[in-house]
């Protein structure tokens, strides 16, 4: 069925932002601004996209909101890394390894799902195996291999821009205070029908939305020119129930990210040098390749620290639509650790809230 004339902002510009107004930019009587206070090419304490891994290593629950949407996101991305290069999603080999003593940490819980030899999406990813007990190293208790994606952000953030623009979306820089203002900002001057919240974290003091459900989990990274040959995490360290060590190697040139931490509730947007040199280290210990089969931290050759905040929200993603102050918003907000990997299937359901709020307002 055609879709009749609507103007839609998005408001925010993150990966979530992005490619929910990809999605909603595709439809051709659509027509999308794209609202942002940060754009892509920012780095910023306020700004988690760039500063992700990122990769797609599925952690919600079965039955959740966030495993449907982390389902729905995975076809796209193995498509793009199949058959769209300019994207920079590259097909890494992925081990996932679980400690048992890890269960209860911060670490330990966020990858729940991620740690299981029998998870919900041992189906959705390619070559998922559970490795032989007797090739597991020391104080490893299982483990899981399979072919994910690693994303590099500063590509790939850019390269959303440019298929909206090539679709027809407009952007343009701006701050709101209440949700309601964005519908004001649509490019053609007239009010827009429909406002798309992904402001992520912004969502906790946006007024109109003031989610206090919503914090940040600090992530802390190092990206270095070194290659691993493997994408790898472990389900904690013995350096603090909310420190991780993760390695991925972004497509395209990116180079590697070394990670990590999961510190809930801390605002903290500047890098701990002692918590960097931890990641380093762990990083070498779980991949000697990183540094060629030798030696220790001092081989990485590092390119930048890093911190982002994760937009987490108790209960998981919100992907609602309700009217506020009588303006149409469909939230899509709260991805915490998972922005990517949920990405393209958060961006469908607010699609489809986006068509079913239009389509309302149509009968009053
Ligand atoms: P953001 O990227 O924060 O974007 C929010 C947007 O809203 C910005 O444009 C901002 O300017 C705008 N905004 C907010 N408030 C306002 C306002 N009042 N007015 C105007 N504009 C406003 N996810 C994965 O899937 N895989 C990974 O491997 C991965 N690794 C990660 C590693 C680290 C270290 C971190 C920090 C995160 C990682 N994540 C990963 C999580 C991922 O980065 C986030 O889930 C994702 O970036 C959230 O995107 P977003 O668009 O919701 O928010």
């Amino acid at each position: 069925m055609a879709q009749s004339e609507a103007n839609v902002v998005v408001l925010g510009a993150g990966v979530v932002g992005l490619t929910t107004a990809l999605l909603l930019s595709k439809i051709p009587n659509y027509h999308v601004t794209v609202v942002a206070k940060h754009m892509p090419g920012d780095y910023d304490i306020e700004y988690a996209s760039p500063w992700a891994g990122a990769n797609y290593l599925p952690v919600g629950a079965p039955g959740s909101l966030l495993a449907k949407l982390e389902k729905g996101t995975w076809p796209e991305l193995q498509r793009l890394a199949s058959s769209v290069p300019e994207a920079a999603i590259h097909f890494q080999n992925t081990v996932v390894q679980n400690r048992s003593k890890d269960v209860n940490s911060a670490v330990g819980t966020w990858f729940a799902e991620l740690l299981r030899t029998d998870p919900w999406w041992k189906d959705t990813v390619p070559d998922f195996r559970v490795l032989p007990k007797e090739s597991l190293p020391a104080g490893i208790d299982s483990a899981t291999a399979f072919t994910s994606v690693c994303i590099n952000t500063a590509v790939y953030l850019p390269w959303l821009v440019g298929q909206c623009l090539a679709n027809g979306a407009v952007f343009r820089r701006g701050i709101v205070s209440h949700i309601s203002e964005a519908a004001a900002l649509h490019a053609s001057g007239k009010p827009a029908s429909v406002v798309v919240n992904c402001t992520g974290l912004g969502s906790l003091k946006l007024g109109g939305v003031a989610d206090t459900a919503m914090y940040p989990a600090r992530g802390q990274i190092v990206l270095v020119r070194n290659e691993p040959g493997v994408m790898t995490s472990t389900s904690g360290t013995d350096d603090g129930p909310d420190e991780a060590v993760y390695i991925m190697q972004r497509a395209a040139g990116g180079g590697t990210i070394l990670g990590g931490c999961l510190q809930k509730g801390s605002w903290e947007s500047q890098p701990d040098p002692s918590l960097a040199n931890r990641i380093m280290k762990r990083a070498v210990d779980l991949c000697p390749a990183l540094v060629g089969g030798a030696g220790g931290p001092e081989k990485l050759d590092v390119i930048r620290h890093g911190v982002g905040l994760r937009p987490m929200r108790e209960g998981g993603p919100r992907v609602e639509k309700e009217r506020i102050q009588g303006v149409w918003t469909v939230h899509n907000y709260g991805h915490g650790g998972y922005g990517y990997q949920s990405s393209y299937g958060t961006a469908q359901e607010a699609l489809r809230l986006v068509n079913e709020a239009l389509a309302s307002k149509a009968k009053l």
